[in-house]
């Protein structure tokens, strides 16, 4: 079967030529795929303002029925396929990926995955670190090696106020505790920076954990799904957070970690640590964007701000061999044209149209 392709003079080219000749796929901006994230559930303990605010996802929300989720060999048979394809790195999600039971079973078949020229998957996951201290061990047994907690702030009223649902920035701390115990290195935290609500916290979020080992990554408030009420005023771009973490604990830039890499460094001058800033919003990164999504109950999406994704469960569950599994991935990212943050500004058609929510394919 011949696939299209972004240049018409490779039409003819099958797609096991493409990945035996160890080309690296390219979308139609020349961007290889390289990054999975993988959603293992839309569910979570957590209501979020800026992600599941409550009055959206209430209690009779519906969530997906546990027949509609990929089982973990579903998942894994996707993540081959994938690192056949030219995937290094899978990142773990949700919704809350550590309410899905048993999920070190998940991690361990992963962890074994090898690229095509025998070297490790880079994997690692993003929690809410509220079941961390409970499973941190178990993960890492299993062969994860970095982990990501969301914290939005270390004050007590503003994160339980942020997470709405009170649950304590204490417990969270525990979590990140234990998977440095455990082992995880770098332990990252992700803070969600929204101006009036936690803006305030920023410096005391540099301050606790500077010295510690872990990174805190300030993430732009984005306007992602239709339900958390974003507009261009509640976001704190990047250059403010640097300047004021600058003002306190000089910084010294060290730029991102890899040209497809979300964050961009700066380390601190007295040798403390780092941070990240990740600037989806003031300063988007489009170009370098090497990252596809799995939802939950098997779509993929070529964007985090897409407005539907390709079922690809459907075709498995009817017998798809893993040739045309890789055929039907490789013709999708082939066709890529995702640039969505770029357009922001824009009064596009991209921009007009509904979009997933984020606690569905995972951030
Ligand atoms: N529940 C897990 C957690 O919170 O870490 C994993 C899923 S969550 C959707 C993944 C990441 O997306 C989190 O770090 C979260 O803070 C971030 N996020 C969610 N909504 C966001 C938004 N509107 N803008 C920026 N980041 C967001
Ligand atoms: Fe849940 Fe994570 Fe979304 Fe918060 S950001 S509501 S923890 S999925
Ligand atoms: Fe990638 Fe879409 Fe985000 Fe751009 S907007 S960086 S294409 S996920």
């Amino acid at each position: 079967m011949e696939v299209s392709v972004a240049d018409p003079a490779e039409r003819t080219l099958r797609i096991p030529d493409v990945v035996t000749a160890g080309m690296p796929l390219r979308d139609t901006r020349m961007r290889p795929l390289r990054d999975l994230r993988i959603s293992v559930t839309d569910r979570c303990n957590f209501r979020c303002v800026y992600c599941m605010p409550k009055e959206v996802f209430g209690r009779d929300y519906a969530f997906l029925p546990r027949r509609e989720l990929l089982s973990f060999e579903e998942i894994e048979r996707v993540a081959r396929a994938f690192v056949g394809l030219g995937v290094e790195k899978i990142r773990l999600t949700g919704g809350e990926p550590l309410l899905r039971k048993d999920l070190e079973f998940l991690v361990e078949r992963l962890a074994a995955l090898r690229t095509p020229l025998g070297k490790d998957v880079d994997l690692t996951l993003t929690t809410n670190g509220s079941l961390l201290s409970r499973k941190a061990g178990a993960l890492r047994d299993a062969g994860l090696k970095r982990v990501s907690v969301s914290l939005d702030s270390i004050d007590e009223a503003v994160f339980q106020r942020m997470n709405g649902v009170g649950f304590p920035a204490a417990l969270v701390l525990e979590g990140i505790e234990a998977a440095q115990r455990a082992g995880f290195a770098p332990v990252k935290v992700n803070m969600v920076v929204k101006r009036g609500v936690n803006d305030a916290q920023i410096l005391p979020m540099a301050r606790h954990f500077r010295g510690t080992g872990v990174e805190v990554r300030y993430i732009e408030f984005m306007d992602v799904g239709t339900s958390n009420g974003w507009n261009m005023e509640s976001v704190v771009p990047s250059s403010a957070v640097v300047r004021c973490i600058d003002e306190a604990y000089p910084l010294v830039p060290t730029g991102r970690e890899n040209p497809s890499a979300t964050s961009v460094r700066y380390r601190y001058a007295d040798g403390q640590g780092e941070i990240g800033v990740i600037s989806s919003v003031s300063q988007p990164f489009c170009g370098d964007c090497t990252r596809l999504r799995l939802s939950a109950d098997g779509r993929l999406y070529t964007c985090l701000f897409a407005s539907h994704g390709l079922d690809i469960r459907a075709p498995m569950r009817n017998g798809d061999s893993d040739d045309a599994l890789r055929r039907r991935v490789a013709d999708l990212w082939m066709r890529r044209a995702d640039r969505y943050s770029e357009q922001r500004g824009e009064n596009s058609a991209a921009r007009r149209l509904p979009k997933v929510e984020m606690s569905f394919i995972g951030g």
